[in-house]
């Protein structure tokens, strides 16, 4: 990055000039932050669905478990829909429930959130399956480290615990910003672009802006927000070339929930916190038959055949 001379450098050293850059490479895996996990992900004992490369081996690996002791997690933020993490556990409660086996196992929940995913208006409905399924819950808390060959989980929260005779750790690592982004990002926000989240321009770098996963938005982050994002930082850069006021981006984005084989909910929010439901005609945050439905057959449709393409405007 050469924003001085308002030039990008390309891998083979040439150079490309801009009038406006938009910087969006999303986030990187950071394994080094939890001692062990890269080992115990070599070894095969620790797996998560949120790395592409895992995801087939997770689902091996519930439909080996009748007994035993199980961890799963929740990722820090930033993290790309970390909450989606939840997808995998209670998908596997659901498949070890119909096994008739659930009660055999053990299962663990480490959240970095107060509730589940510190979402007031859908954690008492997640708490309530949770508790359906016997998962023991730890709040506020993250993974300090594993050790495959011990088989332990180190916690680190409010109750710092060792959890031991682990037989499986389904652990989602921390992410953080890309390496060599690194002059225009900010440390405290886990090395993403230093945007001012409203406006999503660079803070110091002029005519830089950033979106998506890689960017500082003071939001979670979710491929959902960013249809917000796109139409926001579009607009905006428009606006700054006339010299008009830029728009402000509330923050929204989403977490899909999928409780079981059956239902899944939609958490819409802004960075507040506060719901922000898409649509008023029904509360999408409610677990339905319906939105498992969509999720499952049409979202991959619209994705595929149509967004990809630029056939449909988010
Ligand atoms: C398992 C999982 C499930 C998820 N489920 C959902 C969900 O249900 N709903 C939802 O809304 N979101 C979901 N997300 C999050 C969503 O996928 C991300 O938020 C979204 O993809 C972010 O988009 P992005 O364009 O910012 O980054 P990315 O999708 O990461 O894209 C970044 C792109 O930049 C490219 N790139 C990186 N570095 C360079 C470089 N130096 N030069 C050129 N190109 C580069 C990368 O190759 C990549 O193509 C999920 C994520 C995961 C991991």
């Amino acid at each position: 990055m050469h924003t001085d001379e308002r030039e990008v450098e390309l891998s083979d050293g040439a150079r490309v000039g801009y009038g406006d850059l938009v910087l969006a490479p999303g986030m990187e895996e950071d394994l080094d932050a939890v001692p062990g996990l890269a080992g115990a992900m070599t070894a095969g004992w620790s797996l998560t669905a949120h790395l592409e490369s895992q995801a087939p081996a997770v689902w091996d690996a519930v439909e080996g478990m009748s007994r035993g002791r199980v961890v799963f997690t929740l990722p820090p933020e930033p993290s790309p829909c970390g909450g989606t993490a939840l997808k995998p556990l209670f998908l596997a409660c659901d498949e070890w429930r119909r096994r008739g086996v659930l009660n055999d196992l053990d299962v663990h929940l480490v959240t970095p959130f107060t509730g589940v995913l510190g979402l007031p208006f859908v954690d008492d409905r997640l708490e309530a399956q949770l508790g359906e399924l016997g998962v023991s819950v730890h709040r506020e808390s993250t993974v300090a480290s594993v050790d495959h060959r011990q088989r332990t989980v180190t916690v680190d929260g409010p109750t710092p615990t060792v959890l031991d005779a682990v037989d499986r750790a389904f652990v989602v690592p921390p992410y953080r910003g890309q390496g060599w982004l690194a002059p225009l990002a900010r440390e405290e926000a886990s090395g993403q672009i230093d945007v001012d989240p409203e406006t999503m321009a660079h803070r110091s770098a002029p005519r830089v802006w950033s979106l998506g996963d890689a960017a500082a938005l003071d939001t979670r982050p979710s491929g959902g927000a960013l249809r917000r994002q796109v139409e926001v930082l579009a607009d905006n850069i428009a606006r700054s070339r006339l010299g008009q006021p830029l728009r402000c981006y509330d923050g929204y984005t989403i977490v899909p929930v999928t409780l079981d084989r059956r239902r899944l909910l939609l958490a819409e929010f802004d960075r507040t916190g506060t719901q922000a439901p898409t649509t008023r005609l029904v509360d999408l945050s409610v677990p339905r038959r319906a939105l498992w439905l969509f999720d499952r057959y049409v979202e991959p449709l619209l994705y595929f055949r149509a967004l990809l393409r630029g056939r449909l405007v988010p």
